[in-house]
């Protein structure tokens, strides 16, 4: 004889989390499937309103603030919960990861930089001017700016940040990831050349910009340093997240982004969207015609 039981409980499997990006301090298992971040005012105010929006399904579930000994955290869905042994790859999306302000600030007290001078150098020795090789350092803007070249965000409006397999491998060793075949090359070997997952992710992030283009919130923000979270497994699951809004600060009304206009100094514009066509044209590519 069958016995049914009146209810079925799952529980969660344990799983290592794993983290791409940022200060290993900065993150805390939750329950629930949910994470601590370290709190971030500005990170709070966007999660806040994006409860509100069309993009909530887009991004983590926000729960409010927590402490824990002592510190504030944001409360928000541990994206990897619903997944096996996921393989994740965290896409830093557009055109530039400093904010306007930033370089605002950079510029106050200009100080020659021997740090930054000789951090250049040691990536690419033809990279300063004859001037700066006379000063022996550099302006912290223009190393900023230069800083951009280096990966994709310059010339594609996204960088792959980190990525991780199933298989346990890691790889966050993109700084120079630049060209779009190189780039290519890393999604090929993030999906292991599964061509149904890559038409899924592909389908997530068309949907994703028809959304990004009718929200209110995406229009009335300057998005820096904001990430793309793709995540599958091998049940054939794969979703895409916007993360990371630390940088993500609202424009004085009744302003408004395009996200697709090249950025002059004082548009603010950032070159999300235009990353944004960029990778899923890559995406495209990468699939038979
Ligand atoms: P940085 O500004 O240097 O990018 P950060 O401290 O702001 O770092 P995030 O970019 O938000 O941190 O997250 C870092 C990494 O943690 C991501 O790449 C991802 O691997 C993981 N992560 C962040 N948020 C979530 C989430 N809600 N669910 C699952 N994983 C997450
Ligand atoms: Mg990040
Ligand atoms: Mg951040």
């Amino acid at each position: 004889m069958v016995h049914w039981s009146p209810f079925v409980v799952s529980f969660k499997k344990r799983y290592p989390w794993v983290q791409l990006a940022g200060h290993a301090g900065n993150f805390q298992a939750g329950e629930f499937g949910r994470l601590l971040k370290r709190y971030c005012e500005c990170e709070q105010q966007c999660l806040q309103k994006l409860m509100k929006d069309t993009l909530r399904p887009h991004v983590p579930g926000y729960y409010g603030v927590v402490q824990r000994d002592e510190q504030d955290y944001n409360l928000m869905d541990d994206l990897l919960a619903d997944f096996d042994s996921p393989s994740i790859m965290d896409c830093k999306m557009g055109s530039r990861t400093y904010l306007e302000e930033e370089l605002l600030k950079a510029r106050e007290r200009p100080r020659l930089r021997k740090d930054m001078y000789d951090k250049m150098v040691a990536v690419d020795p033809g990279a300063p001017t004859e001037q700066e090789r006379a000063q022996q350092g550099v302006l912290k803007p223009r190393y900023m700016q230069w800083r951009e070249t280096l990966s994709s965000t310059a010339t594609l409006g996204f960088r792959i940040e980190g990525i991780k397999k199933a298989d346990g491998t890691c790889n966050t060793n993109f700084k120079k990831t630049k060209h779009r075949e190189q780039v290519m090359q890393a999604l090929e070997d993030f999906v292991g050349g599964n061509t149904q997952i890559l038409k899924l992710y592909l389908q997530r992030l068309e949907e994703l910009r028809s959304v990004l283009e009718q929200s209110n919130f995406f229009r009335t923000h300057e998005v820096v340093g904001s990430s793309l979270l793709f995540v599958h497994d091998a049940s054939g699951k794969a979703r895409v997240w916007m993360i990371d809004f630390g940088k993500t600060v609202p424009l004085p009304t009744p302003r408004t982004l395009d996200h697709r206009t090249p950025w002059v100094e004082g548009n603010r514009e950032d070159g999300y969207l235009w990353g944004l066509d960029n990778l899923i044209d890559i995406f495209s590519s990468m699939l038979p015609q």
